[in-house]
C-alpha cells in the first residue's frame, strides 16, 4: 500500500486581503504552499499532487526544485475546496490504486510538524476508516443568533478538524462522489455513516486565514529554520 499527498491549492484567499492568493503569500522567502509541500513530502510520501485553479499563472513562477520528481501539478480545481480535491483525485487515480492512502492537506496550513504528521499516518495507518488531525477545544464555545448568544456548547465532546486528513482513495473518492457540501473530507466520510479516528495535533498547525495569522506562521518557520 502506498501514500500520496493531495494539496488543495485553488482557492482565492480573499479574507487574507493580499494582492495575490494566499498560498503565493511569502513566508520566510517562500510562498507558502511550498511550506506545505515540505510538510507533507516524506520520504514515504510516492507524489504530492498540487490542484491548482486551471487559469493559475503564479505556480510556474516559482522554484520548486527542491521536490523534483515529487511534486504533481494538476490544473484542475473547481468552485470550491471539495470540488477541487475531488477534480484532484479523479486525475490523481491514474496513478493511485483504490487501497492507496491520501493524506489530504490544505496550502493554507504551512506549518504542519513533522511529529504530527508522524502520529497521524502511524495511528491511522491500521484503521479500516482512516483519520484526521484535531484539536481538543480550549476556549467556550458560543451559539449565535443575530449577534448574540442564543446557547453554549458542551466543549468537552468538541474538536477542531485540522489537516492532514487520511483516507484510503477508493474511499474517499466513494464519499466525495455523493457529497457535494462538505468543508473537509472527514464529514464526507461521515455521510457514508463511518467515524474517522480523531488524532490530536497542536495549535503550531494553524490555518493561515486573516492577515494578522501570516506573522504568527512566519514566526514559527522562522523559529525552525
Ligand atoms: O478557503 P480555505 O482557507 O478554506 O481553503 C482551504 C484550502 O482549500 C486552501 O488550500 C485553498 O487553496 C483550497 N481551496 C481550493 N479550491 C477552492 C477553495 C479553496 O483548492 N475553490
Amino acid at each position: 500500500m502506498s501514500v500520496y499527498a493531495l494539496i488543495p491549492a485553488a482557492g482565492s484567499g480573499t479574507r487574507l486581503a493580499a494582492d495575490s492568493p494566499k498560498q503565493y503569500a511569502l513566508l520566510a522567502g517562500r510562498p507558502m504552499l511550498w511550506h506545505a509541500v515540505r510538510a507533507v513530502c516524506l520520504p514515504q510520501v510516492e507524489s504530492v499532487f498540487v490542484v491548482l485553479a486551471p487559469g493559475d499563472s503564479a505556480f510556474a513562477a516559482h522554484d520548486w526544485s527542491a521536490f523534483a520528481g515529487k511534486l504533481e501539478p494538476l490544473y484542475c480545481g473547481g468552485e470550491t475546496r471539495r470540488d477541487s480535491v475531488y477534480n484532484g483525485l479523479v486525475a490523481a487515480m491514474a496513478a493511485v490504486e483504490a487501497d492507496d492512502w491520501i493524506l489530504v492537506h490544505d496550502a493554507a496550513r504551512p506549518c504542519l510538524p513533522r511529529k504530527d504528521l508522524d502520529t497521524l499516518m502511524r495511528e491511522t495507518q491500521n484503521d479500516a476508516v482512516g483519520g484526521i488531525l484535531a484539536l481538543p477545544i480550549a476556549e467556550t464555545v458560543k451559539r449565535a443568533a443575530e449577534g448574540r448568544i442564543q446557547s453554549t456548547e458542551d466543549r468537552s465532546r468538541l474538536w477542531l478538524a485540522q489537516t492532514p486528513q487520511m483516507f484510503r482513495a477508493g474511499l474517499l473518492m466513494q464519499a466525495l462522489q455523493r457529497a457535494s457540501q462538505v468543508t473537509d473530507e472527514a464529514a464526507a466520510v461521515e455521510q457514508l455513516g463511518l467515524s474517522p479516528r480523531l488524532v490530536a495535533g497542536s495549535r503550531e498547525n494553524l490555518k493561515v486565514t486573516w492577515p494578522e495569522d501570516l506573522a504568527i506562521a512566519e514566526s514559527i518557520l522562522k523559529g525552525r529554520a
